[in-house]
């Protein structure tokens, strides 16, 4: 039987050491701050931005929600992510993706202040990342790291394949996983003989956007698989080709004409020696370490 991850309980561990490091700033009289900036009405972005700003609130970080309208331009939100990197009280900023089209994306992120980038996007993140340097790293790739570390699965050494290869997703857990000593393969979509590469992992990373992708004879029996994937699926088809029979999901699907697969088929975490689920996997971790960027880019630039 395979050994679950526990992204819940992870993400409330992390969370509460959290609150310990805000704790010991405000008796020095500091509070990290939080601006989530919010454009239009997506409702997965504002489901999103939500639990961020509640996470804050349970966290006693400062945050500040700001919600341009959708017809937002590029200037206009230079101007606004401008004027909160010139803010004291604000420590980290949060743009929530995706943008209107008419937004010029690489530009605003990199226009965010480097040492309140808590989303690890901008460029000099990524190459101080990649240099091994202190950076705010991105927060769903440090979220695998924290529950591999935090579960005791041994990287040193280990062979870690990532499916996937964003600049969001992909690359940066390549790298973090390369700091901790593993020998890392970066696999996308013109790898050659993929589930060869895949079965050569002892750690095996999916962040393809693709509901379960990975399937049984993708994953070398006993590995630990790290499912990033969130997919909602709402045909009834595809439904059963994952959850046929399970009566939870089914009950789920009832309830919601929905429910949400990872990268991987649910049938490959049977072959696994110890797998994150979706939910409740490296999904719970995103805002737990959120949280911990926003802390750390507010002990940074504090000097702490
Ligand atoms: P993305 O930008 O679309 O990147 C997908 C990657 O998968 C690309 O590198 C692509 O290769 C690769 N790929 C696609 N089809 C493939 C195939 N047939 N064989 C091998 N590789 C293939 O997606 P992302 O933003 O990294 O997100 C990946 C997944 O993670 C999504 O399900 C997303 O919802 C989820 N996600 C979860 C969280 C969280 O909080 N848990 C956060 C962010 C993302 P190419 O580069 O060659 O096109």
């Amino acid at each position: 039987m395979a050994r679950i991850l526990d992204g819940v309980a992870i993400a409330a561990e992390i969370k509460q050491e959290v609150a310990q490091q805000v704790k010991a700033m405000a008796a020095r009289g500091l509070r990290p701050g939080l601006a989530a900036v919010l454009v239009g009405n997506v409702p997965a972005s504002q489901i999103y931005v939500r639990s961020k700003v509640r996470s804050c609130e349970e966290l006693g970080i400062y945050s500040d929600l700001i919600t341009p309208p959708e017809t937002v331009s590029t200037d206009e939100m230079l101007k606004l992510v401008d004027e909160l990197n010139g803010r004291d009280e604000i420590d980290g900023i949060l743009i929530q993706l995706p943008l209107p089209s008419q937004v010029d994306v690489k530009a605003l992120l990199d226009a965010v202040a480097p040492a309140k980038d808590v989303d690890g996007f901008h460029p000099v993140n990524a190459g101080r990342l990649q240099a091994g340097r202190p950076a705010l790293a991105p927060c769903t790739p440090a979220g695998v790291i924290e529950i591999l570390k935090r579960s005791g699965i041994a990287m040193a050494g280990a062979n870690a394949v990532v499916v996937g290869r964003s600049d969001i997703v992909g690359k940066p857990a390549a790298m973090l996983l390369l700091h901790q000593n593993a020998t890392v393969t970066i696999c996308h979509s013109k790898t050659r003989d993929l589930a060869a590469v895949t079965r050569q992992a002892d750690i095996l990373v999916a962040a393809i956007g693709r509901p379960g992708f990975i399937t049984p004879d993708m994953v070398k029996p006993g590995a630990t698989v790290i499912d990033v994937g969130i997919n909602r699926i709402a045909d009834r088809a595809q439904f059963d080709r994952f959850f046929r029979g399970n009566e939870k999901r089914e009950a789920a699907f009832a309830k919601h004409g929905s429910v949400i697969v990872g990268d991987v088929h649910p049938a490959a975490f049977q072959v696994a020696g110890a797998y994150t689920p979706v939910p409740g996997g490296v999904g719970r971790l995103t805002i737990a370490m959120l949280m911990a960027n926003t802390v750390q880019a507010a002990r940074m630039r504090r000097g702490l």
